[in-house]
């Protein structure tokens, strides 16, 4: 069976006078898939959201959301979808469960007990009689989290929800943003600056630069793209090559034109490559980590001109 697409968008653009904001953007979304949008400031990602939750009219372009075809599905597809864009989460002075049940009152969901379920999923249970404005930032993420969840929405999209959040913040959201879509088989569609915030969470990934879609890969893509590797060059490759096989069982490799190796295990085990080498008469000339970490590719990609927080 073919995988199901639930956001199909052609040639989406918006300008604002003379800025164009978003280029002709293509891209797609899979059910049950996590999307990372990633992009430096200014690329162009909270207009993509907001046209996708019609805040913003496109200039051009076409929008199909759970294969609606007219404005009046669109807008009743939206109804299946919820938004974090650059929006207070919350009236300050209201305690978590009071702000949930505003939402639940303006929503018209006739069970309270969603309240509950939603603070329990995201780990606010016990502080929901707090007032939102005693709660740290990533307590309001999560709260913001909380509040998307509250009319069961069939996707998501949260607009930069792990910016600003110190590494551990960063991985409480990642998990509870991958166990909403896994156990509430929520699809996801987040933005980020940072790259490697998204990491280890994404199914797909899409690159946006000065309002252009310029690149779309698979988190295996992406693996393998940035994917280190240990460079091996001796006086007898090939042989070198049958004796790690045979010796330390390796599978994961690449012959280069050259005949030397690129091997992708065994990293953190150079002593023992070498020594193996050695020990069979085979004479490293060359033995050295290759490979780029996801912001490097990231700067590379983008031409490394534009200034992205690394972390
Ligand atoms: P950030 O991470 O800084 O929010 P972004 O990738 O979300 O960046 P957008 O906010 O979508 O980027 O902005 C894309 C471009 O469109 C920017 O150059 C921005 O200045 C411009 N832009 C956005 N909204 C407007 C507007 N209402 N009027 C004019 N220009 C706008």
């Amino acid at each position: 069976m073919s995988e199901q697409i639930v956001i199909d968008v052609k040639n989406l653009t918006k300008q604002y006078r003379k800025q164009v904001a978003v280029n002709q953007a293509s891209f797609q979304i899979k059910k049950g898939s996590i999307c990372g949008l990633i992009g430096p400031n200014g690329a162009g990602k909270t207009t993509i959201m907001k046209m996708l939750g019609g805040l913003v009219i496109p200039t051009a372009g076409e929008m199909s959301i759970f294969q609606s075809k007219t404005i009046q599905e669109q807008a009743k597809a939206r109804e299946r979808m919820s938004f974090m864009i650059e929006t207070p989460y919350a009236k300050q002075e209201l305690t978590a469960q009071e702000n949930l049940e505003k939402q639940r009152l303006q929503k018209g969901i006739p069970n309270r007990e969603r309240i509950r379920e939603v603070l329990e999923l995201v780990g606010l249970s016990e502080v929901g009689n707090k007032k939102i404005k005693e709660f740290s930032l990533g307590m309001k993420q999560r709260f913001g989290i909380a509040n998307a969840l509250m009319g069961k929405p069939e996707i998501m999209v949260m607009d930069e929800p792990i910016n600003g959040l110190d590494p551990e913040g960063i991985v409480e959201i990642r998990e509870l943003l991958m166990k909403v879509n896994r156990e509430e088989d929520i699809t996801v569609l987040i933005s980020s600056h940072i790259l490697s915030e998204l990491s280890l969470m994404c199914d797909d990934y899409l690159f946006i630069h000065h309002g252009e879609m310029i690149k779309h890969l698979t988190g295996q893509e992406l693996m393998d793209e940035c994917r280190n590797y240990l460079h091996i060059h001796t006086d007898r490759d090939e042989l070198a090559l049958a004796i790690l096989q045979e010796q330390l069982n390796v599978t994961r490799y690449e012959v280069k034109e050259d005949g030397s190796i690129d091997l992708f295990e065994r990293l953190e085990d150079v002593a023992t490559v070498s020594r193996t080498l050695f020990e069979n008469g085979v004479i490293p000339i060359e033995l050295r980590t290759g490979g780029e970490s996801l912001e490097e590719y990231y700067m590379s990609m983008i031409g490394g001109t534009e200034h992205v927080e690394c972390n």
